[in-house]
C-alpha cells in the first residue's frame, strides 16, 4: 500500500503529492468536506483521531521506492496539528522520515501554536519545506462559530510570524473565503506582520448558496490591490479565477506549480 499519492483532477491544484496521516479531525469546521469525501458521518469524523494503521511503515516504504522532487502536502484530509490521540507524535515521526529521505514538504494547518513544537524539524528541512496556515476569520467569535476547535486567528497569525522570523518559508491559504471582509483584514494583518511569503487565494465553494451572494470580482480586485504592491508570491485558485474571469492576472499568479516546494 502506498500512502503518498497524487491528488487527481482539480485537487491537483493543491499539491503534486499528498500524505494523510490521520483520517479524522477535531477542528470541526462547518464547511468541512472530509466526512462526505470519506463517506463518514460527522460524529465519526470529528473525533480525536488515531494515526492510520502502519502509516509510518508504509511511508518509509514509499520513500525507499522512489525519490520525490516536488512537494508532498500534509495533509489533504484531516489536520496533522489538530488534537490527536498520539499527541501528534506520528506527525513528528513522519516529518523526520521525510527529511531523512530529502523529500520536499508543505504543511498546512489550523493548529496555530501546536505547529511550533516541530520547529526544530522544520528548520532541519531548510528550503525543502513550507509551513502554512489556513486563515479564514479575523474575528474570534466568527472563527469559533465556523471552526470551533481550531486555533484562534491570533494564534495562527502568531505562529506564522514566529516561523517566518526564524527563516522558515511560510504560506497562507485563504480558502474558504466565507466573508471577504474578514479575509481582506487577515491579508492586511499578515502584510503588517510580514509573516507570509506565499498567498493562495480561493473562495467559498458550494456552501448552502452563501457563495452565490458574494461579489468575487470585487474581492479579487481588493486582494490583488493589497498583495501586488507588497511583491508577494500570489496564486489565485481556479475557482476564484472562474468566478471573477474578467480580472486580468499575470501568468505567475495562475500557475499552481510555480511556488511549490522542490527538492
Ligand atoms: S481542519 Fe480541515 S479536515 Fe479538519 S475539520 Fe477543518 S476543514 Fe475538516
Amino acid at each position: 500500500m502506498s500512502v503518498i499519492y497524487e491528488p487527481r483532477g482539480r485537487a491537483k491544484e493543491y499539491s503534486p503529492y499528498a500524505l494523510n496521516l490521520y483520517l479524522g479531525c477535531m477542528h470541526g469546521c462547518r464547511y468541512c468536506y472530509a466526512p462526505h469525501a470519506l463517506q463518514r458521518t460527522a460524529e465519526n469524523y470529528f473525533i480525536k483521531p488515531t494515526p492510520r494503521r502502519d502509516v509510518l511503515k508504509y511511508l518509509e516504504k514509499d520513500l525507499r521506492q522512489r525519490r520525490y522532487d516536488k512537494q508532498i502536502l500534509l495533509s489533504f484530509i484531516g489536520d496533522v496539528y489538530c488534537e490527536t490521540a498520539d499527541d501528534n507524535q506520528t506527525t513528528r515521526e513522519a516529518l523526520n522520515l521525510l527529511n531523512a529521505f530529502h523529500a520536499p514538504v508543505a504543511v498546512l494547518s489550523k493548529g496555530g501554536g501546536r505547529m511550533l513544537r516541530d520547529m526544530d524539524i522544520f528548520r532541519a528541512f531548510g528550503d525543502r519545506i513550507a509551513v502554512g496556515a489556513t486563515l479564514t476569520f479575523h474575528d474570534e467569535c466568527k472563527s469559533r462559530e465556523w471552526e470551533p476547535d481550531a486555533a484562534l486567528p491570533a494564534d495562527r497569525l502568531k505562529a506564522l510570524k514566529i516561523l517566518h522570523d526564524v527563516g522558515i518559508k511560510t504560506f497562507a491559504s485563504f480558502e474558504p473565503v466565507v466573508e471577504p471582509e474578514e479575509s481582506l483584514k487577515l491579508i492586511e494583518q499578515t502584510l503588517l506582520d510580514n509573516s507570509v511569503d506565499h498567498y493562495k487565494i480561493g473562495k467559498l465553494n458550494n456552501y448552502k448558496g452563501l457563495d452565490k451572494g458574494i461579489d468575487w470580482r470585487e474581492f479579487l480586485i481588493r486582494a490583488l490591490k493589497l498583495l501586488r504592491p507588497a511583491k508577494k508570491q500570489i496564486y489565485i485558485k481556479e475557482s476564484l479565477r472562474c468566478a471573477a474571469s474578467d480580472v486580468p492576472l499575470y501568468e505567475n499568479e495562475t500557475d499552481p506549480e510555480r511556488y511549490i516546494v522542490r527538492a
